[in-house]
């Protein structure tokens, strides 16, 4: 089978299509997977590129995601011909992930794929998809109600801003979105976005209380986004953050915690209980209009996945990358 590989010489990481020989029989509690399609996620790209220690074991096939057939089964739950999907559970992190034709994984870890969807659609939601509706569950679950107030979307072009956008205006919810490439408009506003911010209207540390604005947040930037976004956020209101593609700090002070009674989420889709995971899985095929996905996604080979992590890390990219690894 074909793989992306990433392996470890001395101190230097090489990143090459391989010729793998594969898993053979699936050990107990195994089952393996015949890959349709993958994705390059953010952490994927930082694996591929070696400008973050994602990787903890080498060789490894990065991919953080896939979606594909069982071929063969040693868990109960499985058989041959199941239509599965799988996000996380340190999969392309420290055990072999999807970038590659076959996966050989637990049979805990994987989902069947919802009806709403094929494998292609599956993995054109991706791990960005299923981490925004797991954003956006935070806020539902707080208790915001479409007509709380305005819900602000960071991150907004890319892949988990897209498709929060897409679920929260769904759902009925008056998104604003903050973009720095205030060219794709028009993109965000087919998804659904009411308002467009320009990213550096955000992007500079301001005051530890401002305006209130927001009734809620999907923060996938972190950094002074976040901390601004906290400080705009209005009495009793939420914050779901989950990334860090401006920062990894978080800037902040008490204020809007202790003063305004605002709640910060902290989102994880990696080891998310399945439960936890259904009901995103869930909320995805019931809300999410899949034309939409035509626009979030570019699909590429298995082949142009190495050079195309290079574009998501510098953030030039719009939505998606879709692998179809056949
Ligand atoms: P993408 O690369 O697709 O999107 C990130 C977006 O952030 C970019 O498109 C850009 O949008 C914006 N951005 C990039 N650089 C900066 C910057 N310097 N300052 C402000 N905004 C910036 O990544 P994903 O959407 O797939 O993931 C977003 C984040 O969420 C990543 O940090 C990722 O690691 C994290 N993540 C976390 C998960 C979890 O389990 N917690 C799961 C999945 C992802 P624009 O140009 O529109 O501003």
């Amino acid at each position: 089978m074909k793989a992306i590989v990433i392996d470890k010489t001395e101190d230097a990481q090489r990143v090459s299509l391989k010729e793998h020989e594969g898993f053979g029989a699936p050990g107990d509690g195994q089952v393996c997977v015949a890959v349709e399609y993958s994705t390059i996620n953010y952490k994927d790209a930082l694996a591929i590129s070696g400008a973050s220690p994602v990787v903890r074991s080498f060789p490894l096939i990065p991919g953080i995601d896939f979606a594909g057939t069982v071929t063969d089964s040693a868990h109960e739950k499985w058989q041959r011909g199941d239509r599965v999907l799988l996000n996380g559970w340190g999969v392309g992190e420290a055990h072999n992930g999807g970038l590659a034709q076959q996966a050989c994984v637990s049979g805990d870890w994987l989902q069947s794929i919802p009806d709403a969807f094929d494998s292609r659609s599956a993995m054109a939601i991706g791990t960005a998809g299923y981490t925004a509706s797991l954003c956006v569950d935070a806020l539902v679950n707080h208790g915001l109600e479409p007509d709380s107030g305005p819900v602000l979307v960071t991150g907004a072009s890319g892949g988990v801003g897209s498709l929060a956008i897409a679920l929260l205006s769904a759902a009925g919810y008056t998104v604003t979105a903050v973009t720095g490439k205030t060219a794709e408009e028009s993109y965000l506003r087919a998804l659904g976005a009411r308002e467009i911010l320009d990213r550096a209207e955000l992007g500079e540390l301001g005051k530890p209380l401002q305006k209130e604005r927001w009734s809620g947040v999907v923060d996938a930037v972190g950094g002074a986004t976040l901390a601004n976004a906290c400080a705009q956020t209005s009495y009793r209101g939420a914050v779901a953050a989950c990334g860090l593609a401006q920062s990894m700090k978080f800037p902040s002070t008490v204020m809007p915690f202790i003063l305004r009674g605002v709640t910060l989420y902290g989102i994880d889709s990696v080891m998310a209980p399945m439960r936890v995971r259904e009901l995103a899985w869930a909320r995805l095929a019931r809300d999410l209009d899949i034309r939409h996905l035509d626009a979030v996604i570019s699909e590429i080979s298995l082949a142009e996945s190495i050079r195309k992590a290079g574009d998501v890390l510098s953030g030039a990219h719009r939505g998606r990358f879709l692998v179809d690894v056949n």
